[in-house]
């Protein structure tokens, strides 16, 4: 990316106050009916960036925290308060789903990922967010690694949330009940060509022993 441009939408993102930060935090945990955790400023540290981080006990929402880097949302090209909301859906749905298994190699961390990449693209489209697509851009250029899948991969899930969730836009359900079996027959939709990646990424050992379904 232009050098300057990175700049401009960094210093644009800046701008957000603190108070919307809070806010774009809130609406993603209400989107799925889970009180405000704890949120830190990750902004320039260099081990920590934008994520959840989940307390001791998985069970519990009390001892959650929600971090955020702005220089890295802005180089992921999140320079919208409607574009870190749609992140922090992301990390809110990490937060709902911390107490379940994920099927796949590496304890289902590419699940995990993709679940989340998904609920995101739902509450795009039932909000009718137009942002969505920068962060498409953004999410969908990226590599693929032990942790997370390509955006290639990422990109779909992204894509079938967000006609999901347009298409129930007037839903009045608990969004994560609601939606959930959705998102379990894409998975397996998608499951052949997730599979084809793992050699990429995974060992011989890890690659044929793994959980295969979802216990939730
Ligand atoms: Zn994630």
């Amino acid at each position: 990316m232009d050098f300057f441009l990175y700049l401009s939408r960094l210093r644009q993102l800046q701008s957000l106050s603190k108070e919307q930060i809070v806010n774009a935090v809130k609406t993603a945990c209400d989107f799925f009916d889970m009180p405000l955790p704890q949120i830190g400023d990750t902004t320039g540290h260099p081990v920590y960036s934008t994520m959840f981080y989940r307390g001791n006990d998985k069970s519990s929402f009390d001892d959650d925290l929600i971090c955020f880097d702005l220089q890295e949302l802005a180089y992921l090209q999140v320079t919208t308060y409607d574009s870190l909301t749609l992140v922090l859906t992301h990390e809110a749905t990490h937060r709902r789903t911390q107490m379940y298994d994920f099927p796949g190699p590496n304890k289902g961390s590419w699940a995990k990922e993709c679940i989340s990449d998904w609920y995101m693209g739902v509450r795009a489209g039932m909000c009718m967010m137009k942002d969505i697509s920068k962060v498409i851009e953004g999410l969908g250029s990226t590599q693929g690694c032990e942790t997370h899948p390509s955006g290639d991969i990422r990109r779909n899930f992204i894509n079938n949330g967000f006609q999901t969730g347009y298409l129930n836009r007037s839903s009045h359900g608990t969004n994560f009940e609601y939606f959930i079996n959705d998102f379990k027959s894409f998975y397996n939709r998608m499951l052949p060509d997730i599979e084809k990646e793992y050699p990429k990424y995974y060992g011989i050992i890890s690659r044929n022993f793994y959980k295969k379904d979802f216990d939730f």
